[in-house]
């Protein structure tokens, strides 16, 4: 099973969309393995979207991603980091397919909801940055086997 990093953003507090994100990812049939409220700092930011710092917008990201604080989760199951990716949609809400949380909720490039990981590469990195390893929890989702059967992987 894989795990992926989400972050719901400032936009998705200040929506009152947190629940129905969440509840999408849930219905979905993934299981959250972590979930706390934390504020994003400069420092945070810069580490976070480093691909991205040289790019004239960046201020807007650091404007937009402290100004409250945001949901960090970790999501589990099979090909979660692909699933997860599909869910959110393109960057920008305008061009984001109907049906996706971006597609759904935003009408912006930067006020787009949600971050989720977008390789397994960046989702180790991600999940370390955010949480400890004692924040993270295993456990048993009991339906299972009504998720996934027979294709478990
Ligand atoms: P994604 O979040 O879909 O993985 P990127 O890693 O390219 O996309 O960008 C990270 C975040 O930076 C986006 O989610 C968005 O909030 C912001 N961003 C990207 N491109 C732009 C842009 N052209 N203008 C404003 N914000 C942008």
């Amino acid at each position: 099973m894989e795990q992926t990093l989400v972050i719901l953003k400032p936009s998705a507090i200040q929506r009152a969309l947190a629940g129905k994100v969440i509840d999408r990812f849930q219905q979905k049939g993934l299981r959250i393995a972590g979930l706390k409220m934390i504020q994003m700092t400069e420092e945070l930011c810069r580490e976070h979207y480093s691909h991205l710092v040289d790019r004239p917008f960046f201020y807007q990201i650091l404007a937009s991603m402290t100004a409250c604080p945001v949901v960090v989760m970790v999501l589990e199951g099979t090909d979660a980091i692909n699933v997860v990716r599909l869910m959110t949609g393109s960057t920008n809400g305008r061009e984001a397919a109907p049906g996706t949380i971006r597609g759904d909720f935003s009408m912006s490039n930067q006020e787009n909801i949600v971050h989720a990981s977008s390789s397994p590469e960046d989702a180790e990195v991600e999940i370390k940055r955010f949480f400890k390893p004692e924040e993270i929890f295993t456990y048993k989702l009991n339906n299972l086997s009504f998720i996934y059967n027979p294709d478990m992987g």
